[in-house]
Formats: structure tokens, C-alpha cells, sequence
């Protein structure tokens, strides 16, 4: 099959002429001082308003926040959420999770009710219990407590009954323990491109993140427009933004784009 062939029977496979993938926390909501404090502006609630109502578009926003938080979160209807990095999702009503084995899933409550005391011992931190995952929060310590912080999690989270069975994963100012099960964002947005019977080569995936698990996609999805939100660090996307809002800059552009691209609507219909 020629390369053009290809992409013809891309097209007329798929559903959505192009699936726009997004991470939550820095890259449609600045970094707020605690996770509970984030919220989405005006600006971008409404240009997620205008890409949801766009039937060339699947729009997805991905978050390390449970399911039913980013849902709040954000507060558009018709958006396919995910929460806990990709560990559980709605897509299209249905709502469904990774296939994440007892133990791991035991052993990921047995850390929640272990870290729970952390909030009393280090002042300023939260335990956030998000169901498949639990997350420490530690923006809100006092820098010079947080290295004895670091000491006591690794010491409660190298009991061995516990430390084959999590992963750790460090954000920003947060420490989330995830069950030890081979699933990442990535493995949602495959998923995501199957339902819209896109290959995952596809180059009709854009997707934005500003974090580590933003990475998982960017590595995952080289054929895709990937970008990642602000300086530093190394990264494996394609593109670089420099904050939320010009985020919301970029997503208005878009909007602009296929709300006059009449074809590309009408082609999946043709
Ligand atoms: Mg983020």
C-alpha cells in the first residue's frame, strides 16, 4: 500500500478527524499552592466549550487527580476524562479502569492509611486519597522539613510486603504511589485512539502536559504534536509552550481553525 493509500484509510476509518489530548494541573490550571486551590479560568473553561462542540474533534483532559475531581475540576460536560494518570476513565457514559490485580490495589490502601499520619508529623502536608492511587503533597512544608519528609517516605515505603507491589512517582511538589502495574497515560491515549480507530502513529493527536507522566505520552507518540508546557528539563516533545495561557491561546487558535474547516467536518460524514 502506497503512503498515500495509507492515509486515506486512515481517514475513512476513523471518527474523529482529530483527537486533542490535555493534562490538568499546569497546563490548562496554573500551578496553584495546594492541589485543592487549583482552578480553571474563564478563558480556558470556554475555549474547552467551543473544542467539546466541535464534532471533528474528540477532547480529552487526562489528569494524576481522580477521576471524579478532574471531572469537578473542570466542569464541561461531553469531555472524555481521565483521572489517576491514565489508571481509570468515562469515555462516551461508560466509565472503566486499568486492570489493576488485587494485591497491587491493596497494597497502594495499605500506603494510604500508612501516610496518613504524615499529615499530623509534617506540617503543611496533605495525603490525598484518590482511590486506584494515593498522593503526598508536600508544597505546603517547610522547606528544611522536607528532607526528613523524603527519609520517612522512602523508610515506610521500603516495607517489603509494599515495595514490589507500588511504583513511586515524583511530581511537582508530589510524591503519587501508584500500584507496580505497566500502565501510564500512554496507555490511555492508545486506548483512546483505538476507540477512534486512529493508528497510533497517527499524526491527528495533539497532546499537552507540562509533567514527568506528560513524558509517557511524548516518548509514546512520536508521529503526534506533542507539547510540553514551560522551561527546563529535558523532554521528548516535540514542541515547547510557555504556560497555561498560552495554552489557551493555542486551543483558541485551534478552535478557530476547524470551526471555518467546514470539510474536515463534513468529511466524516461523506
Ligand atoms: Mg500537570
Amino acid at each position: 500500500m502506497t503512503h498515500a493509500a495509507a492515509r486515506t484509510e486512515e481517514a475513512d476509518n476513523s471518527r474523529a478527524a482529530l483527537v486533542v489530548a490535555l493534562d490538568f494541573d499546569g497546563t490548562l490550571a496554573p500551578i496553584a499552592r495546594s492541589s485543592r486551590q487549583a482552578t480553571i479560568g474563564a478563558a480556558p473553561r470556554a475555549v474547552l466549550r467551543r473544542l467539546v462542540s466541535l464534532t471533528a474533534v474528540r477532547l480529552a483532559v487526562i489528569s494524576g487527580r481522580s477521576l471524579n475531581d478532574i471531572r469537578t475540576k473542570v466542569g464541561v460536560s461531553g469531555i472524555t476524562y481521565a483521572g489517576n494518570h491514565g489508571l481509570e476513565w468515562s469515555l462516551d457514559g461508560i466509565t472503566a479502569n486499568a486492570p489493576v490485580p488485587a494485591g497491587e490495589s491493596r497494597a497502594v490502601r495499605s500506603c494510604t492509611r500508612t501516610l496518613k499520619p504524615f499529615e499530623s508529623r509534617f506540617p503543611g502536608c496533605t495525603v490525598e486519597d484518590k482511590g486506584m492511587t494515593v498522593a503526598l503533597h508536600y508544597r505546603g512544608v517547610r522547606p528544611r522539613m522536607r528532607s526528613r519528609l523524603l527519609r520517612a517516605l522512602s523508610g515506610t515505603l521500603r516495607d517489603p510486603r509494599l515495595a514490589s507491589r507500588i511504583r513511586i512517582i515524583r511530581g511537582k511538589m508530589v510524591f503519587d504511589v501508584r500500584p507496580a502495574f505497566p500502565w501510564t497515560k500512554a496507555d490511555f491515549i492508545r486506548l483512546l485512539l483505538r476507540h477512534e480507530r486512529l493508528p497510533a502513529a497517527t499524526g491527528r493527536l495533539i497532546y499537552i502536559g507540562d509533567d514527568a507522566t506528560d513524558e509517557d505520552v511524548f516518548s509514546a507518540f512520536p508521529s503526534a504534536m506533542t507539547v510540553r508546557v514551560g522551561r527546563g528539563k529535558r523532554t521528548f516533545a516535540r514542541y515547547r509552550i510557555r504556560s497555561p495561557k498560552t495554552v489557551t491561546a493555542f486551543l483558541s487558535l485551534l478552535v478557530a481553525r476547524y470551526e471555518t474547516q467546514k470539510p474536515a467536518v463534513a468529511h466524516r460524514y461523506a
